[in-house]
């Protein structure tokens, strides 16, 4: 159970409150740049073994979010997870939408 004082809680909701996340393989924001940590619970994404490879990230890349904090999390924080490019998942059955779009009309 997650409660109101759990100690990864420490203001996040001012800059990541329903924000819209990707998930992706971790890949720091910039080149001088080598790791980040989870904004809850600090855990170290770097692509070395032994840390986490994978995540939520903002936008920008620059906020990273562990899958744990994630789905601890999400209900609080009403995240919007965003498509990322190359990610067709929606593109995979374009007949079954087309089919969905003229039932609609009928
Ligand atoms: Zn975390």
């Amino acid at each position: 159970m997650i409660n109101k004082n759990d100690w990864r809680i420490m203001g996040q909701e001012e800059y990541l409150f329903g924000v819209q996340l990707l998930h992706i393989k971790y890949k720091p924001a910039n080149d001088r740049n080598t790791h980040d940590h989870c904004e809850f619970c600090g855990k170290t994404f770097f692509l070395l073994e032994g840390y986490l490879h994978c995540g939520y990230c903002t936008e920008d890349r620059y906020l990273w979010i562990c899958d744990v904090c994630f789905s601890d999390f999400q209900d609080r924080f009403k995240w919007i997870v965003i498509q990322t490019k190359g990610d067709d998942r929606l593109l995979r059955n374009p007949e079954e939408y087309a089919n969905k779009e003229n039932s609609k009309e009928t």
